[in-house]
């Protein structure tokens, strides 16, 4: 195998066998959690084809800085509180743009199709007949635990992990789900968007018959530089975070792994000074 001597050769190298992005096209793309390093080399590739690129609210603007120079950037994020800044219209934009023949890449944070609305998105491609293509990201609840220092499983503490989102369409507690079934049923309980509505959550779960003294975090801007990670009680999480201020974005984590951070918080450790 003869090595790259220079950094274009380097670069061609990188992206050689990854796909063209064809005019007329739609990529639904995970850009990860935040840290750029966890961005695939498919949504790399991805922004450096892509003529306009539509992005959300958990997108750092300065990763966009990979597309081509004449790229058209979008924004069409949700901000707290607000209703969503239109699904049905994002969808519709995504439509007419690969019409009109561009390379149309929507990034999205995380992964797209986990509470992402990724799902919905690429429907309704599927049902206009545009093309298009899924690129997975890293979810945060997976990337985020990683670099809070919470194994998502540890063998001899749970064979299992749950995701859940903290509020359903229509901004409430999901009612869809069974509660009690989850106190009873997941060992490790992740949650998304699960910040407004905590103290009503933890307490479904004790009632449901979780232990008060069981371990839980709260991991604010995960992966980022603002990285923020609390390490409560599920029995004081709610109060814990109210009084600390933390804002979302925010994973909750619901279970013994998050003792495991003691001895595990690699992340704090490098941003440390070395002796
Ligand atoms: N598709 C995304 C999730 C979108 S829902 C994914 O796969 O990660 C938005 C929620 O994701 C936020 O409210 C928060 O709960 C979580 N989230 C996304 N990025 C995060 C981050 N960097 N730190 C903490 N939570 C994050």
């Amino acid at each position: 195998m003869t090595q790259p001597t220079s950094s274009q050769a380097y670069q061609e190298l990188l992206f050689a066998g990854l796909p063209d992005f064809e005019p007329g096209s739609v990529w639904l793309v995970g850009a990860g959690p935040g840290d750029r390093g966890l961005m695939t080399l498919h949504a790399v590739n991805a922004m450096r084809q892509a003529d306009v690129i539509i992005y959300d609210a958990l997108i750092d603007e300065a990763d966009l800085a990979f597309a081509k120079p004449d790229v058209v950037t979008e924004y069409a994020g949700k901000r707290g509180g607000r209703p969503s800044s239109n699904q049905q219209d994002i969808t519709l934009r995504l439509i007419e743009l690969a019409r009109e023949g561009k390379r149309v890449l929507r990034l999205k944070g995380g992964d797209p199709f986990i509470f992402g609305r990724g799902g919905e998105e690429a429907l309704a491609l599927s049902e206009a007949k545009v093309p298009f293509r899924i690129v997975p990201g890293i979810t945060a609840g997976i990337g985020g635990l990683s670099y809070a220092g919470i194994p998502a499983t540890y063998r001899e503490i749970n064979q299992s992990v749950t995701f859940l989102t903290g509020h359903d369409r229509t901004g409430s507690v999901p009612s869809a789900l069974d509660w009690d079934a989850v106190a009873k049923g997941s060992q490790v309980i992740v949650m998304y968007m699960a910040m407004k509505h905590l103290s009503s959550i933890t307490q479904k779960l004790l009632d449901g018959g979780r232990r008060p003294e069981e371990g839980a975090a709260i991991v604010c801007n995960a992966t980022t530089t603002n990285q923020q990670v609390l390490v409560a009680t599920l029995g004081t999480i709610a109060e814990k975070t109210k009084a600390a201020n933390l804002q979302p974005p925010a994973l909750v984590v619901i279970g013994d792994v998050v003792h495991l951070r003691e001895r595990l918080d690699w992340y704090t450790a490098m941003a440390l000074p070395q002796e």
